[in-house]
């Protein structure tokens, strides 16, 4: 797999590389970093569809996007996902992490502990996050502990 953060080439793929200057394409480039969530709701429509989906969350959720919408996902979803405020400071959480892409709760296994790699096994959505590998990793223990 290529480094996302110096591989961006994939981005010229997505549809929202297509947006112009027209007012119609403006509204909607401009609601992916909007204030509000109900805001945001166009940018989340706008990617349902992208061929680059995955490949824009994984870039996201790898290079730590605190803002915006990317692959689809709102920036709290993905903080969620990265265990982290809008600050980028680490929190707890209370739960097993879910899967990015499918939201599916517990099912994350550690692929690679040196790379930080988790995969779902319900869906095989694959990436990168020192976070979220934590999360994992002390939910185990709390698991075996118990
Ligand atoms: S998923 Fe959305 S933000 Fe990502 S490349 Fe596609 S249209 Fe752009
Ligand atoms: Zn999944």
């Amino acid at each position: 797999m290529l480094d996302p953060l110096s591989n961006t080439a994939w981005k010229a793929d997505g549809d929202c590389y297509e947006l112009t200057n027209t007012v119609q394409d403006r509204i909607i480039w401009d609601s992916f970093f909007a204030d509000s969530v109900h805001d945001r709701q166009a940018a989340i429509t706008f990617c349902d569809g992208c061929p680059m989906q995955q490949r824009c969350l994984r870039f996201a959720l790898e290079t730590g996007q605190l803002w915006g919408v990317w692959g689809g996902r709102d920036e709290s979803e993905i903080r969620r996902d990265l265990w982290m405020n809008a600050n980028g400071t680490v929190g707890s959480r209370a739960k097993f992490p879910r899967c990015a892409w499918c939201f599916t709760e517990g099912q994350l296994e550690i692929v690679n502990e040196d790379k930080h790699q988790v995969r779902c096994e319900a869906c095989d959505f694959t990436w990168k996050s020192e976070t979220t590998t934590q999360g994992v990793r002390a939910h185990e223990s709390a698991r075996l502990a118990s």
